[in-house]
C-alpha cells in the first residue's frame, strides 16, 4: 500500500452524534470503514465529534499500513470537513476536545515513529467524491443511541485543564477506558529523548512491532475489540488477550518465552522493563545498553508468537456497523 486515504466526518440526528470514517486504495475503491456512535448532543460537542473522527482515522491508517507492510515508506492522509477539528490539531491549547487532540498528536507521534508519513487535510463538505459520500452515508447511521468509544465526555472538564503534558492527558483517557495507563505503566519519562532514540535504532518493521506493543495500536484481542476491528478479547487459551498476558503469562507461548526469560533476565519481572520503560521517574539514569538488548529480546519474541500481525481477512471491506 503506497498511499492510504481516509476520510473522516461526524454527523448529529434526533439529538444523537455519530462519526465514521473510511478508507480508499489508490483506485477510489473502499477498503475499511467503521462508524462510531459518539452520545447524546447535551454531552458531547459536534466539533469533539469531529476530532474523534479524526483519532480514529489515524487508528484506521495504523491497522491497513499494518497489513501492508513493507519497507517503503508509506503516506496516509486524512480528510476531515471540519475546519474548526483541523485547527484546534495545530492549536492544541484552550481548545474544546484539547485531551482529544492530545491523544491524536501521541498517535500521530506514534504514526510517524512507525515510518508513516500522515497528512490531515481539510475537504469540502458533501463535495462529489466516492469516499465522501461513503462517509456522509455511514455517519448517518451512526448517530444512534450508544457509545462505542471509550473517551469521555469533555465538555464540563475544560476547566479541569491538566498541566499541558501531553502524555498525562493521553493517559488519561486510556486510564478511564479500562487500557488503564498501559503507557504510563511502561515509561514514565515519556516522552523523552531515550524514547526517540529506543525507535531512531530500529528497522521500521521492528519499530512498528514496538510501537504495538507500548501502545493501544495492535492487533490482539482486548484493543482490537475496543476499537471495533474484533468482537472480543480473547486469546486461543481463553484469557483476556493484552499485551502483557502475551509476554508474560498466556501459556501457549511458554515454549518461546523460555528464550526470552534467558535473554533478559531480571527484567522478567516487569513489563514495563521489557518494553524499555523506565519508572525512575525524570531523574533516572537507566542503563540503556541493557534495556536496547531487553528490548530487541522482546520484539524476537513478539514476533515468533505470530500475535501482531493482522489476523482479519484480507482485502474485505468491513461495511457495516462492525458488528
Ligand atoms: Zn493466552
Amino acid at each position: 500500500m503506497s498511499d492510504i486515504v481516509v476520510y473522516s466526518d461526524a454527523s448529529g440526528r434526533e439529538s444523537r452524534l455519530g462519526a465514521a470514517v473510511v478508507a480508499l486504495d489508490d483506485n477510489r475503491q473502499v477498503v475499511e470503514s467503521k462508524q462510531f456512535q459518539v452520545g447524546a448532543m447535551d454531552r458531547w460537542s459536534v466539533h469533539v465529534v469531529e476530532l474523534i473522527g479524526i483519532f480514529y482515522a489515524i487508528s484506521m491508517v495504523f491497522m491497513l499500513a499494518h497489513q501492508g507492510l513493507t519497507n517503503r515508506q508509506k503516506q496516509a492522509t486524512i480528510l476531515c470537513d471540519s475546519r474548526s477539528a483541523l485547527h484546534a490539531t495545530q492549536n492544541p491549547r484552550n481548545k474544546s476536545g484539547q485531551r482529544i487532540v492530545h491523544a491524536i498528536l501521541q498517535a500521530a507521534t506514534e504514526a510517524q515513529a512507525a515510518g508513516i508519513v500522515l497528512r490531515l487535510q481539510w475537504v469540502p463538505g458533501h463535495c462529489d467524491n466516492p469516499g465522501n459520500d461513503a462517509a456522509d452515508r455511514l455517519v448517518k447511521d451512526a448517530a444512534y443511541p450508544g457509545k462505542t468509544h471509550p473517551f469521555r465526555p469533555l465538555l464540563s472538564r475544560e476547566s479541569a485543564r491538566l498541566r499541558g503534558n501531553i502524555l498525562d492527558q493521553w493517559e488519561q483517557e486510556w486510564r478511564s477506558s479500562n487500557k488503564g495507563g498501559h503507557l504510563r505503566k511502561i515509561d514514565s519519562t515519556l516522552p523523552a529523548n531515550y524514547t526517540r532514540r529506543l525507535y531512531g535504532s530500529l528497522p521500521r518493521n521492528r519499530a512498528y512491532l514496538l510501537t504495538q506493543l507500548r501502545t493501544s495500536h495492535n492487533w490482539l484481542s482486548t484493543y482490537a475489540k475496543t476499537f471495533g476491528f474484533r468482537d472480543n478479547d480473547k486469546c486461543v487459551c481463553g484469557a483476556q488477550e493484552t499485551v502483557s498476558h502475551v509476554l508474560v503469562d498466556c501459556p501457549e507461548l511458554r515454549g518461546i518465552r523460555r528464550k526470552l526469560r534467558s535473554e533478559v533476565g531480571d527484567a522478567f519481572g516487569s513489563v514495563s522493563s521489557l518494553l524499555g520503560g523506565s519508572t525512575d521517574g525524570k531523574k533516572g539514569k537507566p542503563d540503556t545498553v541493557a534495556r536496547a538488548r531487553t528490548v530487541q529480546a522482546v520484539l524476537d519474541f513478539a514476533e515468533a508468537s505470530q500475535r501482531f500481525w493482522s489476523r482479519a481477512p484480507r482485502g474485505q471491506p468491513n461495511i457495516g456497523n462492525g458488528n
